[in-house]
């Protein structure tokens, strides 16, 4: 189950559902700016940080 932090553990920036976000596979989470600066490699365990599914508000098909 994912566990959606609400911050980015590099730079502290807020990260909303809505937000763009990476995370890793131990669920690492950190912002857009920070993962490019990383080069999409997580600091903490080494995985690729991968982009986060947002949460939308709307259900439904597209
Ligand atoms: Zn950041
Ligand atoms: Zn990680």
């Amino acid at each position: 189950m994912l566990d959606m932090k609400p911050a980015c553990e590099k730079c502290g920036k807020a990260l909303g559902h809505e937000d763009a976000a990476r995370i890793c596979s131990y669920e690492c989470t950190f912002c857009p700016d920070c993962a490019e600066a990383m080069a999409s490699q997580c600091p903490n365990c080494g995985g690729e940080l991968l982009t986060r599914p947002k949460r939308r508000a709307r259900p439904g098909k597209s």
